[in-house]
């Protein structure tokens, strides 16, 4: 399965791309802009009512020019672990309500990155020269979905080869699809980590707009552990809507009822928090979301949060539920202080390099 696609705007310096060669090939019935063309229905976009929803249907291919490695930007006042990113695109055609990346990019266009054989290189390049002493723990679903345009690109496969028999790093992919088939052919995928995105069940089928069902996550889930895969689950945003214990409760239960404890690299967690603007433009384009209207306050991030004893109740009430299924996974909160690490989850978490470790020696167990 795909996304539908309606338009597809080729940049000059991705014309010679075999990757841009395939995509077009694989493609029917979409309109294909090039040069001035897409100069001209970019201005138009921007016209549109919702040029978000219209730009989740239309696929840029591009020439990078920047780092395809980067750190993942984290925040100088929360607790951050360390994670790498491995930069494929950004834009993503599934449409949740609450997500960050509608403030992030000026462009409402998706962008996938053709210069394939250059993302490799850097990427073999970077864990080649890295000290033997580092260990690297890599995601491609900082600014799209992992695997949501990939039956357009095919690089899970290529990517996560690049990672197998690797002893100082792991490869992630977040996904809210169920597209793992292409990754279930890899022998002995010890450390290329499948990881679904999960919700309580009626906000996950409201807010995640195309998404896949939380019912077919979970099953891929299952698919994927029983292929030697190690599994993940984040819990991201949390939203204490009104009943949302039990409801959050319903997915941790499903969660265990899918995979075994020991096929979990980790579950991660946290509460909505986002910039100011984010619900500007959320009410702009789905009218007002009673959730965005709770008792925020600004972080020291500059992020709007609840208050951290709603925070740290919330992420104890789910930790106990994990932990009545099993005392050994690996919970991590996103972006939380010391002191709600300390308080919701009992572990005294006091810099950057102490949850990096944690998430290291979690993921080195799987190779
Ligand atoms: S799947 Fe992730 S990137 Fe895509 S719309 Fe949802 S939150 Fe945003």
């Amino acid at each position: 399965m795909r996304f539908p696609i309606d338009e597809i705007w080729v940049e000059k310096e991705a014309e010679e791309s075999y990757v841009t060669r395939r995509i077009l090939r694989s493609v029917k019935s979409v309109t294909v802009l090039r040069g001035a063309e897409i100069d001209a229905e970019s201005a138009r976009i921007d016209m549109n009512p919702d040029p978000l929803a219209k730009g989740k249907r239309i696929l840029k291919l591009v020439n990078y020019k920047g780092a395809f490695v980067k750190s993942c930007p984290g925040t100088k006042t929360y607790l951050c672990c360390g994670l790498k990113i491995l930069n494929i695109g950004n834009g993503c055609p599934i449409d949740c309500r609450y997500c960050a990346l509608q403030v992030y990019f000026n462009n409402p266009v998706m962008e996938v990155y053709v210069n394939f054989e250059e993302m490799l290189s850097q990427l073999k390049a970077f864990l080649a020269y890295a000290p033997p002493d580092h260990f690297f723990r890599f995601c491609t679903g900082e600014f799209t979905d992992s695997l949501a345009l990939d039956d357009y690109t095919s690089y899970a496969v290529p990517l996560a080869e690049t990672f197998l028999g690797r002893n100082n790093a792991t490869l992630e992919f977040k996904t809210k699809t169920d597209f793992i088939e292409p990754l279930l052919n890899l022998q002995n995928p010890r450390n290329i980590i499948l990881s679904f995105s999960v919700n309580a069940p009626g906000f996950s089928k409201s807010e995640e707009i195309r998404a896949i069902s939380l019912r077919r996550r979970l099953i891929s889930a299952s698919k994927s552990a029983s292929h030697g895969f190690k599994v993940g689950f984040h819990f991201d945003p949390i939203v204490p809507f009104d009943g949302w214990e039990e409801e959050y409760f319903k997915t941790i239960d499903a969660i265990f009822d899918s995979v075994r404890p020991d096929s979990i690299a980790w579950i991660s967690m946290g509460v909505l928090r986002f910039v100011p603007d984010l619900r500007d433009v959320v009410t702009s384009r789905f009218g007002p979301i009673r959730y965005f209207y709770d008792s925020f306050a600004p972080g020291l991030d500059g992020k709007l949060r609840l208050s951290r004893n709603r925070r740290t109740a919330i992420y104890r009430r789910l930790a106990q539920r994990i932990r009545s299924y099993s005392a050994d996974v690996l919970i991590y909160l996103c972006m939380e202080s010391n002191s709600i690490w300390q308080e919701a989850l009992g572990l005294d978490m006091r810099n950057n390099n102490q949850l990096a470790k944690l998430l290291d020696d979690s993921a080195k167990l799987s190779i």
